[in-house]
């Protein structure tokens, strides 16, 4: 269904995931899939979206991995 060689890699690295049995059990697969797109980009790749607590700029990897919020807004809600 999907022809785009990136999903390869993609599908590849996700198996590496779970092999290692890391932090991508508490995901359902659905949500992998579509995390996945955003996971390999860096930190500062995209900075398309706003943190949801104070509006700083974020990037598309935060928006997915960071609960839509700037780096200092997570590690204030989850440390
Ligand atoms: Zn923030």
């Amino acid at each position: 269904m999907n022809e785009n060689p990136v999903e390869k890699d993609i599908e590849n690295e996700e198996n590496d995931l779970w092999e290692e049995g890391g932090f991508t059990e508490t995901l359902g697969p659905k949500d992998i899939k579509e995390r996945m797109g955003t996971f390999h980009k860096k930190h500062n790749e995209d900075m398309n979206f706003n943190c949801k607590k104070c509006s700083k700029k974020i990037s598309a990897h935060n928006k997915d991995w960071h609960n839509g919020m700037c780096d200092n807004c997570f590690n204030q809600e989850y440390y």
